[in-house]
């Protein structure tokens, strides 16, 4: 698609409107970056947003330092008016959250009402007692929030608990093969740029950093990056970047494009690209959906607790919770359906952070009849000059860590679950059991590490006691190879998969939900998963991993109807033949 969308840039005190090509425009000058320190004002309200369009429209209004100050900072600038959302309070209610909270103490000491409680999951999961001729995917709904309060409070460190933990585990893991299956989904991040203004307080690239030594992908890295991704066998990324002018959002379109572009033999191009990129403007979004390569919109609110999120997000566009909580509202209205959602756990009280993410997860299945695609769980991991990473303020043990898991994928269970490399292959293997469905492998979180290229530090900063500067967002627990995870997930009676069809073929946002609602996920996902792991056995695995993978699919072929079976081995034999990127 080589649709011309309008682009309008900011220089430094004049506003200029131009007709713009994203797959062929030169990259565009970076804007001079003012210094930060000062909170950003909310902008989430119409009259806010509709004041800020008119203000950049105005000439006159543009040259004033407050709004230079503030344009500056921003990577996205919203370009449209009159989007009506709700306020955030009305989306995510902390008080009562502590009121549920609080109420549930007692409950979940009361066993009887938790294995009731554990029961209403699975009922709800499996589609039991939906009146006949009703719309059946709307009774898919999990867990209400006073239900999910009551499993959140069950105390894990008192060892008669653990029966109850069992359960809920057994209910976790019953309701993810109900929906999910055995498959696991995975997929690799790969960091563009780690420039950025933001303070967060747990993370090694803010902007206070001078420590981390800091760089952008050029074209020609950016390329050899994903060819050496594609040579481990992957087929999806997650792409990141810092909030920078250093590294526009423009930039960031034209990087997917090369990304889209890049193939080798013989595993060909990748075929779905996330994004995790800062908060953009309904206008912005526009552009991102305009590209027509990008899968899931991908965004952490990192703290639910509108209290406390600007001790941790002191400066910085970021500083703005409501502008934050508000972006899958405005990507939703610019028609990104898929959307992923995450809290960063450490900063606060899990149970509250659990809490908020299904009010947010219920505010977006209610008003886009399309809930959350994916909710992620980062854990706080140790990270270079970050005070919070290094003692996280609220850390969460293992055990309350497994349990906040299953809670999730009670109350949620027609989401996906991300579970990252933060974790330890030992923590990722036992939450494997208790509803995770995507998880990434041989991941970095360090700019161009994937080729091994050295990059060029930017001068502006210094070199850490005279040695290499690490580039590392934060530290990886799990750095085992691609192969040695899906060896063992196999091992395991997993199914790895790399399948990408649903997006594809249009199944994304609503319409995926459905499917996902109705437990019909199976029917598509478990044949595309079988093909794409005949792909990476043959092209990439190892021979003991090809091996283990040729018996996994034969067993895992015969779980499904015969007309289906026909049709899988059909492809199946395409795939043996040589044809790639097959599916259903
Ligand atoms: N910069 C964008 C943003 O913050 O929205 C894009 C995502 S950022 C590159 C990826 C995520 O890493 C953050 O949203 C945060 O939750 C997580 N993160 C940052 N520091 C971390 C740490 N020390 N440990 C674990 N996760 C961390
Ligand atoms: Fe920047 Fe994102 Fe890190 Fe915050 S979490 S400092 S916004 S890269």
């Amino acid at each position: 698609m080589n649709r011309p969308l309008q682009w309008r840039s900011f220089s430094n005190h004049a506003f200029h409107e131009a007709s713009f090509d994203i797959r062929t425009a030169a990259q565009p000058t970076a804007l001079p970056y003012s210094s930060l320190g000062h909170a950003e004002t909310t902008m989430y309200t119409v009259a806010r947003t509709s004041a800020i369009f008119r203000a950049q429209v105005t000439r006159t209004a543009a040259t004033t330092s407050h709004l230079r100050a503030r344009r500056h900072r921003m990577w996205s600038v919203e370009l449209e008016k009159d989007h009506k959302f709700k306020s955030p309070s009305e989306i995510i209610d902390p008080a009562m959250i502590d009121r549920l909270l609080e109420e549930s103490k007692e409950k979940a000491k009361d066993r009887p009402l938790v294995r009731e409680i554990l029961a209403k999951a699975r009922e709800r999961a499996q589609l039991r007692g939906v009146p006949r001729g009703e719309d059946e995917h709307e009774y898919v709904q999990g867990l209400d929030l006073a239900d999910a309060a009551v499993l959140l409070n069950i105390d894990t460190q008192d060892p008669a608990s653990k029966p109850i933990l069992d359960e809920l585990q057994a209910t976790a893991l019953d309701i993810k093969r109900q929906i999910y299956g055995n498959r696991i989904v995975l997929f690799a991040p790969l960091y563009l740029a780690n420039y950025c203004v933001n303070s967060c307080t747990y993370c090694a690239f803010r902007g206070q950093n001078k420590h981390i030594g800091r760089s952008a992908l050029t074209k020609d890295q950016l390329v050899a990056e994903v060819e050496a991704l594609q040579k481990l066998g992957h087929r999806r990324l997650l792409v990141l970047t810092g909030e920078h002018p250093k590294y526009t959002f423009d930039q960031f379109l034209d990087a997917l494009h090369t990304i889209k572009g890049v193939e080798t033999k013989p595993c060909g191009k990748i075929r779905r690209l996330n994004v995790e990129i800062p908060a953009l403007s309904v206008s912005d979004f526009r552009r991102l959906k305009a590209t027509d390569c990008v899968g899931t919109y991908t965004l952490f609110q990192e703290t639910y607790d509108p209290r406390v999120y600007k001790r941790y997000h002191p400066s910085g566009p970021k500083s703005d919770y409501g502008h934050r909580l508000l972006t899958m509202d405005r990507a939703q209205t610019a028609g990104i359906d898929d959307v992923g959602i995450g809290a960063l756990f450490g900063l606060t009280d899990y149970k509250s952070e659990v809490m908020g993410l299904l009010q947010h997860a219920h505010h977006l299945d209610k008003t886009y009849h399309a809930g959350p695609h994916t909710i992620s769980i980062p854990r706080l991991q140790p990270a270079d000059s970050a005070p919070d990473a290094i003692a996280p303020p609220s850390p969460v043990n293992d055990d309350d860590f497994r349990k906040l898991v299953a809670v999730l994928r009670c109350a949620v269970p027609y989401t996906g679950m991300i579970l990252s490399t933060r974790e330890s292959a030992d923590m990722r293997r036992e939450l494997l059991n208790m509803g995770i469905s995507q998880m990434s492998a041989g991941s970095k979180t360090d700019v161009g590490s994937y080729h091994k290229e050295k990059m060029q530090a930017d001068e502006n900063h210094t070199q850490v006691d005279g040695g290499a500067k690490s580039l590392e967002q934060f530290q990886l627990q799990d750095h085992r190879s691609v192969d040695e995870i899906i060896g063992e997930l196999i091992g395991d009676g997993f199914l790895p998969s790399f399948c990408t069809a649903c997006y594809r073929k249009n199944r994304t946002g609503e319409a995926f939900m459905k499917i996902a609602k109705t437990g019909k996920i199976q029917d598509f996902c478990h044949p595309n998963s079988l093909l794409t792991l005949q792909e990476y056995l043959i092209d990439y695995a190892s021979p003991e991993t090809r091996v283990a993978g040729e018996q996994l699919i034969d067993k895992e072929s015969k779980t499904i109807s015969e007309n289906a079976q026909r049709a899988l081995k059909r492809k199946l034999d395409k795939v043996k033949a040589g044809e790639r990127d097959l599916f259903f």
